[in-house]
């Protein structure tokens, strides 16, 4: 769901005096919220409605609303997933292990179904079937394209007699060393495949914009690559790495002194967040408590750093 949204003065301008005026609680609530930025206005809506005790649907509605009236100009810019902590951490080791490793795995599935989801857009826009029927069959329709033969005749397929609306090349590039190289150079970072093959694609993050990497020329150089596929080369990166490094990266390493034992598991409670902390399993953060867990260790564990990610 969208949490954040962005608004501004739309090309009729004086349309926007309307949403001014607007004297709902969810109209003043949004202009209370929203900063100015150079044209637009930003508003998290979520933080808006809870100090409110409104709901963010109701807001999202009111944005809506001036939308369509042509008041606004809207864009939704950040999706977010909200987590509860509805148990007390476990004391236990092997318990906190558990829920580390459930949580990575729930984390690995939703990218995959993210990934999926792209690969299933794709799939359908460069199909020669007519959009329409495509999208029917997909959700199990059959009423609305009863016959073989039915087609809308007004999707970009039926229009140009069954050619594909886009090409989409099941066959992408081959990765290139040297791209990989160049994103190893221009980051310390070895611990977390998912980061580098993040900056790889120019997908930003808290950390990736924390090592100044996201204005790097480097960024996004990757982004005609399969995900699946630049994903697992990293993986083998921080894998070597790691076997060759078991106890951290060397002394002469530049990046900040780390708190590493060699004798397995070793935890730390921190405030620290600084976007290079390494061998850090990032648990909870909520109700004002933030646990981190330190490893050191095999190449498990540097799979799971999925904090900052
Ligand atoms: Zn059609």
């Amino acid at each position: 769901m969208y949490a954040v949204f962005d608004y501004k003065v739309p090309a009729n301008a004086g349309l926007y005096q309307n949403a001014l005026n607007d004297s709902s609680k969810e109209a003043r609530a949004i202009r209370d919220f929203a900063k100015f930025g150079r044209t637009w206005y930003n508003v998290d809506v979520q933080s808006a409605a809870e100090s409110r005790k409104l709901s963010r649907e109701s807001l999202v509605a009111k944005l809506n609303d001036w939308k369509d009236s042509g008041w606004i100009e809207l864009k939704p810019t950040q999706r977010r997933c909200r987590y509860f902590i509805i148990k007390e951490l476990p004391e236990d080791e092997e318990e906190m292990d558990k829920i580390a490793d459930q949580m990575f795995s729930r984390m690995e599935k939703l990218e995959q179904d993210e990934v999926d989801r792209m690969e299933g857009v794709f799939t359908w826009a460069a199909n020669s079937l007519c959009l329409a029927k495509a999208l029917a069959i997909y959700f199990d329709d059959f009423d609305s394209f009863p016959g073989v033969e039915d087609v809308c005749g007004r999707c970009t397929v039926c229009n140009s007699g069954g050619q594909p609306a886009v090409v989409y090349s099941h066959a992408p590039p081959v990765i290139s060393e040297g791209m990989i190289q160049s994103v190893l150079k221009a980051t310390k970072i070895r611990d977390d495949a998912r980061f580098l093959a993040r900056v790889a694609f120019g997908i930003t993050s808290p950390r990736i914009t924390a090592e100044k990497l996201s204005k790097h020329e480097i960024f996004g150089i990757m982004s005609q690559n399969r995900w699946d596929d630049v994903l697992a080369r990293f993986q083998t990166v921080v894998d070597q790495y790691a076997a060759q490094y078991p106890d951290g990266p060397p002394p002469s390493n530049s990046q900040p002194a780390q708190s590493i034992s060699t004798a397995g598991v070793k935890r730390k409670l921190s405030s620290n967040s600084a976007g290079t902390a390494q061998f850090t399993k990032k648990l909870f953060t909520g109700g004002g408590s933030s646990f981190k867990k330190s490893y050191s260790g095999g190449s498990s564990q540097y799979k799971k750093s999925f904090k900052r990610y």
